[in-house]
């Protein structure tokens, strides 16, 4: 485990909708540069911790830290430029778009030069609209939708559709991206496709968090999980600690 402060933190996050509790005073630590997996049975409150840290739901207790600023309380788009960023476990595309203008969208906010920009070796002033493009086209390609550039989004297959949602998300530049369900749906060839992106995005400084049911695709790729059940933390540690947990068996198997 890395002694490097952690680029996300959670402190007694709690969500309620109503009576029901989604996500229950919940602690998390996400090392920078690593692949942490959150994982839990359907209802877990997975999806509503990514809500409350990209600021789609607000939480209804505890703090959340990015990269050592308070930002429990910020709206989506200053936590999107502050470096957060989420795929949804339905993808949320506009139909009528091209592929490429999908990715655009991503950078409307986005004119700066983050570690994207140093990857692709862009100069700093990456503002123009052909430059944005080029950037667009390069995320393309990174997800391997290169020759889709102008197929309109209703005419792609669920597996491009999840590839080029990855590819807006990254189009903000993010430093922390959290990737809900990217890999279902997917059939093995997309998924191991899927893995070496992750793979190669942390390989590059990024942070990502991933919700998963594919156990071998989180055990393949984190090198930390975190586990809930009924919206509490019920176990986090490495991968091979974790699935030989008691808890974690019981809340797999036992109901
Ligand atoms: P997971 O992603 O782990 O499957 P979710 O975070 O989607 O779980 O859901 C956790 C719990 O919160 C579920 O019981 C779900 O029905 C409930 N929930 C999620 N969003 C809402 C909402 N907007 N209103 C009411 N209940 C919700
Ligand atoms: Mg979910």
């Amino acid at each position: 485990m890395s002694n490097a402060a952690p680029i996300l933190s959670l402190r007694g996050v709690t969500r309620r909708f109503g009576g029901l509790v989604a996500v229950r005073d919940v602690d998390l630590d996400v090392v920078p540069g690593t692949i942490h997996g959150l994982i839990g049975p359907n209802g877990a409150g997975k999806s509503t911790a990514f809500d409350l840290v990209s600021g789609v739901t607000p939480v209804s207790a505890g703090t959340i830290r990015f990269d050592g600023r308070d930002v429990t309380h910020l709206p989506v788009h200053m936590r999107v430029e502050a470096g957060i960023c989420r795929t949804f476990q339905t993808p949320r595309l506009f139909e009528a778009m091209t592929v490429l203008e999908t990715v655009l969208t991503g950078r409307h906010r986005h004119a700066r030069c983050g570690f994207l920009g140093s990857m692709f070796s862009l100069g700093a002033k990456a503002r123009d609209e052909a430059q944005q493009t080029e950037v667009a086209l390069r995320l393309l390609a990174l997800v391997g939708l290169d020759g889709e550039a102008d197929t309109t989004v209703s005419g792609l297959s669920y597996g491009a559709r999840r590839k080029l949602e990855i590819a807006r998300a990254l189009a903000t530049e993010p430093r922390l991206l959290l990737l809900d369900e990217v890999a279902s749906g997917l059939n093995p060839v997309e998924t191991e496709f899927v893995a070496g992106i992750i793979r190669r995005l942390a390989a590059e400084g990024m942070t990502i968090v991933l919700v998963e049911h594919d156990m071998r695709f989180i055990m393949g790729l984190c090198e930390r999980v975190t586990v809930l059940n009924f919206g509490a933390r019920i176990a986090d540690g490495p991968p091979v600690s974790v699935t030989g947990d008691e808890a974690v068996i019981e809340a797999y198997l036992g109901r």
